[in-house]
């Protein structure tokens, strides 16, 4: 035999035995089997907690920035409705209102030396956009159930979450449980147009600080029940996304000045011609990318719950992550995920078609991976714009959440609750790339989780602050259900 044979048959046999190696490797490759018991029973009046929250949306609490434009009266008609559509609740809990309409119940535990914990939700909704009420298959204000969805404004962000909460609680005391810690309900009243930190969850935190609380843990919005199903690569799933930390946010004015004058006299590059190339900088630069842990975790979750053929290729994870990180970075919703994101969104030049701008400006917009500062951001942008006479300036900001540990109880209770909901939840740490209030509580707690115990489908879920929000009928029950099994485990010891 020729020496090149030789070499093309081991290689061969090589190849071969890689592939069975792979083959067997994917076959193993499937999600990881704990035993999470068995889901208790427990007692919810689903027609009740349908018709509060009806209720709850037909009050229209809408927020928005500038505090003069509230009608503060509606806030006083939410809690005069909440007041009577928990009666118990209310006759147990302490009820204190901050900062004008943000709400502090406080539920007394027996046991005085853990931390309380704390479940968050905000009362406030988004104005709906001029032009669209006629759009609404039901006024947005009617909180309307048709038997299959409740509609309105705030049905998913988040009376839903809210009235869940309430339920909870109240059917619990009905039941007479108590708490071994205290528990929190903690609804503050502008979270949709708060930036600066000077808003309701804000005054709630320092409300809590100065008496020297600090919290066990922290539940709010950010993660939801996802379906996921793909032909021949993952079937009958759902992506139960744990948010556990949260991006942050920056508005940039990057602007430039020049001599201006008559558009008749241009010279090679007006202010907005070299404006032009400041944003090819930017976009022609972008932030690292980095596969944190929470992003690999995803990842090896999801590719153990696919098809067999699919795993021969997800069985692999470790081995790809180059790969990975190469295509994510070419899809804008997966590289949102692993990098800060660049996205020049406005652009100014002069007030008149004939005149030359004396200033130009771009707005862009960064959202900061954790770990990445507003400071950075400017930095960054002096560092990559090779125009070194740019003007930056800082238009609205908020820094990047920490991340929460995965290793904690109230991860473990929130996973446990939802594996045990079905095995076919895929419940991940994920990271949120809205703002919530949950971050105002870092100070005085470690332990802050954003999940909304709701199925909902990415077409639903894209109605949240547009057109036709609604919440599925049949994901009442269940969110109740989810809130009173999380604060009998969570506020135990
Ligand atoms: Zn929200």
């Amino acid at each position: 035999m020729k020496k090149s044979k030789v070499i093309l048959g081991a290689a061969g046999g090589a190849a071969g035995a890689a592939a069975a190696i792979n083959a067997v490797r994917a076959l193993k490759f499937t999600p990881q089997t704990k035993d999470y018991g068995a889901q208790t029973p427990e007692h919810v009046d689903a027609e009740r907690a349908m018709a509060h929250l009806s209720q709850a949306i037909s009050i229209p609490t809408v927020s928005y920035p500038d505090k003069a434009d509230v009608d503060f009266t509606q806030f006083e008609k939410f809690h005069a409705f909440l007041e009577e559509a928990y009666p118990l609740l209310h006759k147990t809990l302490q009820k204190e209102v901050v900062n004008e309409a943000s709400l502090i119940y406080h539920w007394k535990g027996t046991r005085d030396d853990l931390d309380p914990i704390a479940l968050l939700s905000h009362q406030d909704v988004v104005p709906i956009s001029e032009g669209t009420w006629d759009d609404w298959t039901h006024p947005p204000f009617s909180g309307f159930n048709d038997g299959e969805f409740i509609w309105g404004r705030g049905a998913l962000d988040m009376k839903n979450h809210l009235i869940g909460v309430m339920e909870a609680v109240e059917t619990l005391l009905e039941e007479g449980f108590e708490p071994e810690r205290d528990v929190y309900l903690l609804f503050g009243q502008d979270e949709e147009v708060v930036a600066s930190g000077e808003g309701g969850a804000k005054a709630i935190m320092d409300t809590l600080k100065a008496r020297g609380v600090h919290l066990d843990s922290v539940i709010d919005e950010g993660g939801a029940i996802l379906p996921v199903d793909v032909k021949g690569v993952i079937n009958g799933k759902s992506l139960v996304g744990i948010g556990i930390a949260e991006k942050g946010y920056a508005d940039f004015e990057i602007s430039l000045r020049s001599k201006g004058g008559h558009s008749s006299q241009p010279p090679k590059h007006s202010a907005l011609g070299q404006l032009a190339e400041v944003i090819r900088d930017l976009e022609n630069h972008q932030f690292e990318a980095e596969l944190k842990p929470f992003v690999t975790s995803l990842f090896d979750k999801i590719g153990r719950s696919c098809t067999y053929p699919v795993r021969l290729v997800t069985c692999n994870l470790p081995y790809l992550k180059p790969v990975i990180k190469a295509v994510m970075k070419q899809i804008p919703p997966a590289a949102s995920l692993i990098r800060t994101t660049t996205g020049v969104t406005m652009a100014e030049g002069s007030p008149a078609a004939n005149v030359l701008p004396q200033k130009a400006s771009v707005t862009v917009n960064f959202r900061m991976m954790p770990g990445t500062t507003i400071a950075d951001v400017q930095d960054h942008i002096r560092k990559v714009v090779r125009n070194k006479n740019i003007e930056i300036n800082i238009l609205k900001a908020k820094e990047a959440s920490k991340f929460s540990p995965t290793d904690s109880r109230t991860f473990k209770i929130i996973e446990e609750l939802c594996m045990q909901e079905s095995k076919d939840n895929i419940v991940a740490p994920y990271l949120v790339m809205g703002g919530t209030d949950a971050c105002y509580y870092e100070p005085i707690c470690e332990n802050i989780y954003r999940y909304s115990p709701y199925r909902a489908s990415v077409e639903l879920l894209l109605c949240t602050h547009a057109t036709n929000e609604r919440c599925p009928v049949e994901a009442i029950g269940p969110g109740v259900a989810f809130f009173k099994r999380y604060i009998r485990k969570a506020s135990a010891e």
